[in-house]
């Protein structure tokens, strides 16, 4: 199966568009662009990826997360599909971190995020879950989450101060070198 897929970038009038419900999951022509799309983010090793990213207007997302240079406490979960997906309940509170998006490559945003979400969608097999999700398997399924109701991450960061180009963020956030005075 191809895993090939062009991804749409900023500018893209799909990427700006609320996205529109799946009607049937058992559907052999959805249920292959599922399978494409979970194929793709494994290839990729990314956490997660967005129909109207692949110019699908429909409300589904892939979500994985792996520990990562950011996250190194982030779960291990293979990716899996989020069909319909809805908010029922979330924290009072928010947290900052970064951000990075394949639609935006090369830049990356400090995203306020809800803690926690009481979320409900459909799964592959057509079965409706609800659950919580905290901490970073929270804050992906909001980035993905906003890509079906046409945001992107750089709507929500606070200031143009919390940008950074992927090469600085590099040097500066992802492996900072170690400071040489720190002990006073
Ligand atoms: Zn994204």
């Amino acid at each position: 199966m191809s895993t090939d897929f062009f991804i749409h970038q900023l500018g893209h009038p799909l990427l700006r568009q609320k996205a529109e419900p799946v009607e049937s999951i058992e559907d052999s022509a959805f249920q292959q662009q599922l399978d494409a799309l979970l194929a793709f983010v494994i290839d990729k090793g990314g956490m997660g990826i967005a129909a109207p990213q692949v110019g699908i207007s429909q409300r589904f997302f892939i979500l994985s997360s792996h520990p990562n240079d950011r996250y190194p406490y982030a779960p291990d979960v293979p990716p899996f599909a989020v069909i319909n997906p809805e908010i029922l309940a979330h924290s009072d509170t928010t947290s900052k971190d970064w951000e990075g998006c394949l639609s935006l490559p090369g830049i990356r945003g400090l995203v306020p995020r809800y803690e926690w979400i009481d979320v409900r969608y459909q799964t592959y097999a057509g079965e409706t879950v609800e659950t919580r999700y905290e901490g970073f398997m929270a804050r992906v399924f909001q980035h993905e989450l906003d890509h079906l109701n046409g945001h992107v991450f750089i709507d929500r960061v606070e200031s143009n101060l919390e940008l950074m180009m992927e090469q600085e963020w590099q040097k500066q956030i992802a492996h900072p070198r170690q400071k040489s005075h720190s002990d006073h």
